[in-house]
C-alpha cells in the first residue's frame, strides 16, 4: 500500500443537499497512483483521529481529487466548514479499490452516502454501466445526473416513493438482472443493502464486489479497529481489516453478521 500525506488546496466546494458536500482538491502526489474505490483519511482540525472518506473521482491529468461526504458528526461538520483556498491534510490513497474492466457489463448498486465512490468507478464503463441508486427520499438524491452524463443507465429507488421506484434498491437489482445478464456487480452502501445484493449475486452466479464501511482508527492497518470476519478458501474463518485488506471485498468472502 503506497500512500502519501499531502496538504491539498480546496479548489471547489459545492453543497449538494442540506447535509452533503462535494470538495475538489488539488493533488500532486496522492493522485498519482490512485484507483477508484480507494479512500483518503482526512485530518480534521482539533481531532486526533482522521476521518475516512472515499475517493469519488480523480484526474491525474488535472491533478484533482474529489470527495463527497455527509455531515454525520462533529468531524464531518468541521470538514464541511472548510473553504476554497484552505488546505486539506489527506493520507491517500488507502485501501485496495475496485478492479475494473470497462469491456464488461457492470451493475453498480449504491445506497445513500455509499453512492460517491461508484461515480468514479462506473465512469469508464459508459453505456456498459447500469447504476442503481437508493435513497431515503427525493431530497437525499445526489450525483444522479453525473452518472447519466457518463452514459450509464441510471435507475433510482426511494424509501418513501418520492422519486423513482418506491422501495429498496435491491428490488431494482433483481428486476435489472431479470431483464439481462451482467458480468459483475459493484456495491457500496449500508450493510443490509450489501447483504441482499450479495445474496442476489450468489443466487445468479454473478461476481460481486462490495465496499464495506467500518469504524476506523488509523486507516493503515496498524490499530486493528476495523476488523471484518471473512471466509477462507478451505472453509475456515479469519479476520481481515477493512482499511488495509479492503474496503473492497469479494462478497463470497464476507461473513455477514
Ligand atoms: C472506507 C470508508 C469510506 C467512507 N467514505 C465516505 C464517503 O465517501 N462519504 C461519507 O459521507 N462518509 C464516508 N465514510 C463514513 C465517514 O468516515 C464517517 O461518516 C465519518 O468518519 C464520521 O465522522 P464524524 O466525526 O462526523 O462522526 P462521529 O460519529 O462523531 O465520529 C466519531 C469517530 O468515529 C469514526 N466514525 C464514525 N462513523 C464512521 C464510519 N461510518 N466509518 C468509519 N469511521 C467512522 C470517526 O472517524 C471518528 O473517529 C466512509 C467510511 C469508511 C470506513
Amino acid at each position: 500500500m503506497k500512500y502519501t500525506q499531502e496538504l491539498c488546496p480546496v479548489i471547489k466546494k459545492e453543497q449538494l443537499n442540506r447535509t452533503t458536500f462535494s470538495f475538489t482538491v488539488a493533488s500532486e502526489t496522492a493522485v498519482q497512483n490512485m484507483k477508484p474505490g480507494q479512500f483518503a483519511n482526512i485530518l480534521v482540525e482539533g481531532k486526533t483521529l482522521r476521518r475516512p472518506i472515499s475517493i469519488c473521482g480523480f484526474s491525474r491529468e488535472e491533478g484533482t481529487i474529489r470527495f463527497v461526504f455527509e455531515i454525520r458528526g462533529e468531524g464531518t461538520q468541521i470538514l464541511s466548514e472548510m473553504s476554497e483556498g484552505q488546505r486539506m491534510d489527506i493520507l491517500a490513497p488507502l485501501g485496495n479499490g475496485f478492479d475494473i474492466d470497462p469491456a464488461e457489463k457492470a451493475v453498480f448498486v449504491g445506497g445513500g452516502i455509499g453512492v460517491p465512490p461508484l461515480l468514479g468507478a462506473s465512469a469508464p464503463y459508459g453505456e456498459n454501466a447500469t447504476v442503481l441508486l437508493g435513497f431515503r427520499s427525493k431530497e437525499a438524491v445526489i450525483l444522479a445526473d453525473e452518472f447519466r452524463g457518463n452514459g450509464a443507465d441510471v435507475r433510482i429507488a426511494t424509501d418513501d416513493g418520492s422519486l423513482g421506484h418506491h422501495g429498496f434498491v435491491t428490488q431494482l437489482l433483481a428486476a435489472r438482472l431479470d431483464e439481462a445478464p451482467c458480468d459483475v456487480i459493484y456495491a457500496c452502501g449500508p450493510k443490509p443493502m450489501l447483504r441482499l445484493t450479495a445474496a442476489e449475486a450468489e443466487k445468479r452466479g454473478i461476481r460481486c464486489m462490495v465496499s464495506l464501511e467500518e469504524r476506523m482508527g488509523c486507516g493503515i492497518g496498524a490499530c486493528l479497529v476495523c476488523a471484518c470476519k471473512t471466509r477462507t478458501s478451505d472453509g475456515g474463518e479469519k479476520y481481515l481489516h477493512v482499511c488495509k485488506n479492503g474496503p473492497v471485498f469479494d462478497s463470497r468472502e464476507v461473513i455477514w453478521e
